[in-house]
């Protein structure tokens, strides 16, 4: 049986950070990673549409949530992108930001962010095992009996770094880590995906499939607003996609209430000032159909469908309309849905829930129930929204936990 100071397993974001931190703190110690998959990064190469959103300049608390949110501070502020910029410095991976604060590698290659990992894990000697299933963790009297589909292996200490389950089984994403810690005793909060689609009662947006519109997005649970965004909107057959809907969807994720999910489709005007734009418009166009009253100035079946569900018949002539115009700005001012249910965990960016934070330390990450067992990445009940936070965590949260290992096995 193989014995190492430090196994970390899962050879994601967060478990080739922690391998490589280990071996920069000490490059005597032994550090094996333990991947299911036959490559690591599989997710990683995925991230930010292949161009890996690495993190954001702006990491603080309110991007970032959990039961305790706090948790993640002392990781995102207080090492933050300092230490992500010049982890990644070391090994060659140069980060550039944007000016909406989204934080990239030079290359805006995700490809070349796994290859830069891989490349410092291997030339610092990490043992990286793939293929390798963690099956369960044994505590032992000093250290962790590690069990895996290809035969046990032993550690003084040991990094469970395994995520959660976004974006499905071919990027590694089962859950089974939460699953070996929950044998183990460990609590955790329930999990929901977040940053995903979301599908709507309504049939109205299958009928604009594939139409993309910049809107106000605000998501009402009654008449409390409970999240907002601006941005792309994207039309769908099952629903609403786009980057300002992904960015709210953590509150329809949890599913347990119809939400009333609300476009301004025109943000920059009031009710008024639209209402006065469509009167003119009423006047200016009276002998044209009500099919072409809003061309122009919508995307054109976007148009038609507002008049439409304003009870206005296409075919009516603009100038029998005058008197609803009001009605039609309301609605292009609120377009809503309603939506109590998202696209699921394999369309998902990140997973909300997961071990519930109270039982590990957030300086180190390191159990309060097993000395010597910590835990990072998104298998701990932190997730961020879309913009470079979950990666900000999954790399912070690593290096605090290898920091912390490394000390550990240094005193044993
Ligand atoms: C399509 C997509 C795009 C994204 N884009 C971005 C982005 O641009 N910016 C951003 O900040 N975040 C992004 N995210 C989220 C981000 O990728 C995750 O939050 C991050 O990868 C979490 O890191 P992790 O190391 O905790 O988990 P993961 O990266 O999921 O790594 C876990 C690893 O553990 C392995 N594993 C699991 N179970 C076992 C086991 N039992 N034994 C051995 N190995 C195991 C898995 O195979 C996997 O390799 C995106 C996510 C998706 C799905």
């Amino acid at each position: 049986m193989s014995n190492f100071d430090v196994i970390v397993i899962g050879g994601g974001a967060a478990g080739l950070t922690a391998a490589v931190s280990l071996k920069q703190k000490n490059a005597n110690l032994s550090v094996a990673v333990l991947e299911k998959l036959d490559r690591v990064g599989k997710k990683l190469i995925t991230t930010g549409n292949g161009q890996c959103n690495i993190t954001n300049k702006n990491l603080s608390l309110e991007f970032f949530h959990g039961k305790d949110k706090g948790f993640c501070q002392y990781a995102t502020e207080n090492l933050g992108n300092e230490k992500i910029i010049s982890f990644f410095e070391k090994i060659g991976v140069e980060i550039v930001f944007e000016e909406n604060g989204k934080a990239y590698p030079m290359s805006y290659q995700a490809g070349s962010v796994v290859d830069c990992l891989r490349f410092a894990a291997d030339s610092n000697g990490v043992n990286t095992l793939c293929s390798h299933a963690v099956l369960d963790i044994v505590p032992l009297k000093n250290g962790y009996l590690v069990k895996t589909d290809k035969g046990d292996f032993k550690a003084k200490c040991v990094i469970v770094a395994t995520g959660l389950l976004s974006g499905g089984e071919k990027v590694g994403s089962d859950g089974a880590g939460l699953k070996i810690l929950k044998n183990l005793g460990y609590k955790a909060e329930p999990l929901f995906p977040s940053i995903v689609q979301l599908k709507t009662k309504e049939e109205t947006p299958k009928k604009l499939k594939g139409i993309k519109t910049d809107a106000f997005v605000s998501v009402y649970d009654g008449k409390n607003k409970i999240a907002e965004s601006f941005g792309e909107v994207l039309f769908t057959d099952y629903g609403l996609s786009g980057p300002a809907i992904m960015q709210v969807s953590r509150f329809v994720g949890k599913g347990d209430k119809l939400l009333t999910v609300s476009l301004d489709l025109l943000p920059q005007y009031t009710i008024s000032q639209l209402t006065e734009m469509l009167l003119k418009r009423a006047k200016n166009l009276k002998n044209r159909p009500c099919e072409e009253f809003l061309t122009g100035m919508l995307n054109k079946r976007l148009g038609q469908t507002i008049l439409k569900e304003c009870g206005i018949s296409l075919s009516q002539s603009v100038a029998e309309i005058e008197g609803r115009v009001e009605a039609v700005a309301q609605k292009i001012k609120a377009f809503n849905f309603t939506s109590n249910a998202t696209t699921g965990f394999l369309n998902s960016q990140v997973t909300a829930g997961g071990l519930s934070t109270n039982q590990f330390d957030s300086k180190t990450m390191e159990s309060k129930l097993h000395k010597g067992l910590f835990a990072a990445g998104e298998i701990l009940d932190i997730d961020g929204d879309c913009g470079g936070y979950n990666l900000a965590f999954a790399w912070t949260s690593a290096m605090l936990a290898a920091k912390a290992a490394a000390r550990q096995v240094e005193k044993k």
